[in-house]
């Protein structure tokens, strides 16, 4: 596919991450779960992944396959960047959250945490149902452009200030469907 960017992150360095994430996020929660005298494997039943689409659909499905604990899995749409544009105008809600969180263990996913808008959007009302705990996991980072204070406890990689598609990331809905993380030029 001509997409006339760069390869900042290529398949297998994405690959390589996205496993030792799912093991690291995986620990973490059964250590959570330990702390209330639940075994992860077994009784997990409260571990709910809410993906942040579109974007975080490629990094989701693979994300959750390298995690063996029971959890469901709960889709909302926020939007940030209507159209050809890649500056952010803020974040917006564009489906229901679900409405039954409260003593779960949350986990937030996202492809990139840039100004931050979008993890706080969420993470917010996510807490006004009183989870039991709520954590964030995203690939991509990148720390010098946040405008919220919010901070992502499970990173993939942080990158500078560049514009990034492929892996779910779009540009005007297109390019989510390269394999590899492409820096497009400005
Ligand atoms: P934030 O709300 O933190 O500013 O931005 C998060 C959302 O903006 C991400 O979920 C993603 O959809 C979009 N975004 C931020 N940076 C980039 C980027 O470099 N490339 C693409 N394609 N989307 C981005
Ligand atoms: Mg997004």
């Amino acid at each position: 596919m001509d997409h006339g960017g760069t390869i900042l992150i290529d398949r297998q360095r994405i690959r390589t991450r996205v496993h030792e994430m799912g093991q690291a996020l995986s620990d973490d929660l059964a250590a959570s779960l330990a702390k209330e005298g639940q075994d992860a494997l077994l009784h997990a039943d409260r571990i709910v992944m809410v993906p942040i689409m579109t974007g975080a659909m490629i990094f989701t499905a693979d994300l959750i396959r390298e995690m063996p604990l029971k959890m469901s899995i709960r889709l909302v749409t926020v939007s940030s960047y209507p159209g050809q544009s890649t500056q952010s105008r803020g974040a917006s809600l564009r489906s229901a959250l679900p409405d039954d969180l409260a003593g779960h263990h949350v986990v937030l996913i996202d492809d990139i945490l840039d100004t931050g808008r979008t993890l706080k959007l969420v993470r917010d009302l996510v807490m006004e149902q009183s989870p039991a705990s709520v954590r964030s996991c995203v690939l991509l980072n990148k720390p010098e452009r946040r405008e919220e204070d919010i901070i992502a406890e499970h990173v993939g990689f942080d990158i500078p200030d560049e514009f990034v598609v492929g892996y779910g990331l779009d540009y005007d809905g297109f390019y989510r469907n390269l394999p590899e993380i492409v820096s497009l030029p400005e």
